[in-house]
């Protein structure tokens, strides 16, 4: 059976050898898997070195990046199958995520050719993690206010602030920052993207335990931070084109849809699937699944409207609140007991708030898809 028709959906022209790509990467991914605690939001908490490597031997990071910048030329349809597979395995693909996602494809588009040289082989290698650097204490949801500042002395720039929620900042080799080096500047025009190397003197992580006990993101702490000037990504001062550009590869794709994927598959066969009730909602969630994957996909193939990131991460993370939701009541009371289920509970909430909230990605859909005068 090809993965297509697996999934219910069309196939985009997909073939066997796409077919085989995704058995191969779900096996690759059950595998990686069964060694995890847990294998619940892979993508995000699943760090592991070892396995960046596999990905990397595998050819499997920056697979769609230009044969010419170090990356394997492959289709992008080819990386979806892969990725699916891996994530909704539960692998743990954390470690080189942010950087085949965002980091590698920003890079691509705004990089110098020296920096394209310098970063991009590492992490097509997978031997370099990364870290985003956006949120701050009071700057989550309107990045434009942020403090973090960054001032030009010669051929460095001294970064002073603090970031928050920072995934990842603890193992990561690199951050990619934005901070204010125009302060004179309307807030979002005075910003900047830099490379910074996470032991660089100055820096301070301290980890943040979540509600689930994990310790994934972090505080970041800047004090006199020296960034060389040859760091800085893209304009000075443009950051807020450039940080849209990327948020739209963080938030259109599958790893939204199927973070706790393997969760809904390891809890259904004990719901009671002769219960009127419990057959209704396994079949809305499979009908959404189906139609969160299309939505994606339509990313995929390049043929979505600017904005539609914001529509499929709006959509696809409120569904997997709701597989959160179903597994706790085929649980029933056991959900009250530390185990992956009451764990996927607690750390629901955050889907809609990770990668920009829902209310926000709303306002964007109806600003600037819509058209619907500002409130
Ligand atoms: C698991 C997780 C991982 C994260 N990882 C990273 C990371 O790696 N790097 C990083 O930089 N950040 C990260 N974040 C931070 C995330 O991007 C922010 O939490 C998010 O953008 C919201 O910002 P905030 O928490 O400051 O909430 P606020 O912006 O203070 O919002 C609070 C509430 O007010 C609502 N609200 C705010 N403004 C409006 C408005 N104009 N209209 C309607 N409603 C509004 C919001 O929707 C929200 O419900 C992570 C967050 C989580 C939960």
């Amino acid at each position: 059976m090809s993965a297509a028709t697996r999934h219910g959906g069309p196939d985009f022209g997909a073939d066997a050898a796409l077919a085989e790509l995704a058995d191969e990467a779900r096996l690759v991914g059950r595998a990686a898997a069964a060694e995890c605690d847990l294998q619940e939001d892979s993508w995000l908490i699943g760090t592991s070195r070892e396995f960046s490597l596999e990905l990397a031997a595998r050819g499997w990071l920056g697979m769609t990046w230009p044969v010419e910048e170090g990356g394997g030329g492959r289709s992008p349809l080819e990386r979806f199958v892969v990725f699916e597979a891996l994530i909704s395995e539960g692998a743990p693909v954390a470690t080189s995520w942010f950087a085949d996602r965002q980091i590698g494809p920003t890079l691509l588009q705004y990089g110098t050719p020296g920096q394209r040289r310098r970063w991009l082989p590492d992490i097509v290698a997978g031997t370099s993690g990364w870290c985003i650097g956006m949120s701050e204490p009071d700057a989550g949801s309107d990045v434009a206010s942020l403090r973090t500042r960054a001032e030009r002395h010669g051929d460095t720039w001294v970064v002073h602030g603090q970031k928050v929620w920072t995934s990842g900042a603890a193992s990561a080799d690199w951050c990619y920052l934005i901070a204010r080096t125009d302060p004179d500047a309307p807030p979002h025009a005075g910003l900047s993207e830099f490379v910074v190397d996470m032991r660089s003197p100055g820096i301070e992580v301290r980890p943040i335990v979540d509600a689930t006990g994990n310790a994934h993101f972090c505080e970041v702490h800047l004090d006199g931070v020296e960034v060389p000037a040859d760091c800085l990504v893209g304009t000075e001062n443009g950051s807020f084109k450039q940080v849209m550009r990327q948020m739209e590869h963080e938030r259109g794709g599958i790893d939204r849809l199927v973070s706790n994927r393997r969760l809904y598959l390891d809890v259904l066969p004990a719901a009671d699937t002769t219960d009127l009730r419990v057959r209704q909602r396994i079949a809305a969630l499979e009908g959404f699944y189906r139609v969160g994957r299309l939505m994606v996909l339509r990313e995929v193939v390049g043929q979505a409207p600017p904005g539609w990131s914001a529509i499929t991460k709006t959509a696809c993370t409120e569904f997997e609140q709701r597989v959160a939701d179903f597994c706790g009541s085929v649980l029933g009371a056991e959900a009250l007991l530390a185990n992956r289920v009451s764990r996927n509970l607690c750390y629901a909430p955050a889907y809609t708030i990770m990668g920009g909230t829902t209310q926000i990605l709303r306002d964007i859909i109806g600003n600037r898809m819509l058209g619907l005068p500002r409130a």
